[in-house]
């Protein structure tokens, strides 16, 4: 039977850190700010913007909001991008995806101060990660690294596989693991015999896109098994990429779905905010 990584109370943790940073900052008279851009409103960007602003004003974080109309020019945006990054008092800028269709992600994330990328997807960030310098680092994959060392989960020297090469979570979560000194294998859609590949994993990081696809013939028993997926199941629960009931007496570790990786993204772009307002006063 799994012990389940609880990532609320892990995230909650994190964020009273990053609380007592900020009003650390607040008491030499420096503000920590965020500006959270939404073009549109569809409707999931919706609830991931409201809960980063609410989070934001729960640790003391300043947030600027810019609800922009569906139909903005990609060249408006970028103004705006271009304002914010000269704007000293701003910390960090993010951009909430996906963008609609006729303007390029690429090319807004791209537009972003590097200093000010607190979400970790510039490719500045997405190299110094792969050279070993220090960046930002993208929320989700940091966050899974955190849930796994707090958790006391040991990484030097261990087997772990990553399903997924996305750029915002496989690949950066395979260099952090990577970092750690474990042994990593990425696992993608052409990925042969992928069972055999995923029995190998004594920690297991899911983010396949694809709803319960993990089930008990994919676990090494006693693996650590962290599910990054979100999706709602046919009675529109939340629900991840790993069939969670049938993994459960076969993994050594679990993270729920929700509860595990979700409040984690969360906590870490908190994190990043407070350490873009600490390297500005280096600076
Ligand atoms: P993407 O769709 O960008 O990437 C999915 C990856 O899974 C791809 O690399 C793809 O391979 C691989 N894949 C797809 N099908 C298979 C298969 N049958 N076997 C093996 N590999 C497969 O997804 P993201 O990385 O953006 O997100 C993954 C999941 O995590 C989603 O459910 C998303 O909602 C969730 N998510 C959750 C977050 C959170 O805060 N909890 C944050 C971000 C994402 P290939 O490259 O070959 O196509």
């Amino acid at each position: 039977m799994a012990s389940i990584i609880d990532g609320k109370a892990i995230a909650s943790q994190i964020k009273e850190e990053v609380k007592a940073g900020v009003g650390k900052l607040a008491d030499r008279g420096i503000s920590v700010t965020l500006a959270v851009i939404q073009v549109g409103q569809d409707p999931a960007s919706c609830v991931y913007v409201r809960n980063k602003k609410r989070t934001c004003a729960e640790l003391g974080i300043r947030s600027l909001a810019y609800d922009l109309a569906e139909e903005t020019e990609e060249q408006e945006l970028l103004a705006l991008i271009e304002k914010l990054n000269a704007q000293a008092d701003v910390d960090g800028i993010l951009v909430q995806l996906p963008l609609p269709a006729h303007i390029s992600e690429k090319k807004i994330i791209a537009a972003i101060d590097p200093a000010k990328d607190v979400d970790g997807f510039h490719p500045m960030n997405a190299g110094a990660l792969a050279t070993g310098e220090s960046g930002f680092l993208p929320c989700t994959p940091y966050g899974v690294i955190q849930l796994l060392k707090r958790s006391g989960i040991a990484l030097d020297g261990k087997e772990c596989v990553v399903v997924g090469r996305s750029n915002i979570v496989g690949k950066p979560m395979a260099q952090l693991l990577l970092r750690e000194n474990a042994t990593v294998t990425i696992a993608h859609s052409h990925t042969q015999n992928l069972a055999a590949v995923t029995r190998r994993a004594d920690v297991l990081v899911v983010a396949v896109g694809k709803r319960q696809m993990i089930t008990k013939e994919y676990i090494k028993p006693g693996a650590a098994v962290i599910d990054v997926g979100m999706h709602r199941d046919d009675s529109n629960k939340l629900c991840g990429d790993v069939d969670y009931a049938d993994v459960f007496d076969t993994a050594g570790a679990i993270t729920p779905v929700p509860g595990g990786v979700g409040p984690m993204t969360i906590a870490m772009l908190m994190y990043n905010c407070l350490e873009s307002a600490r390297r500005r006063m280096e600076k």
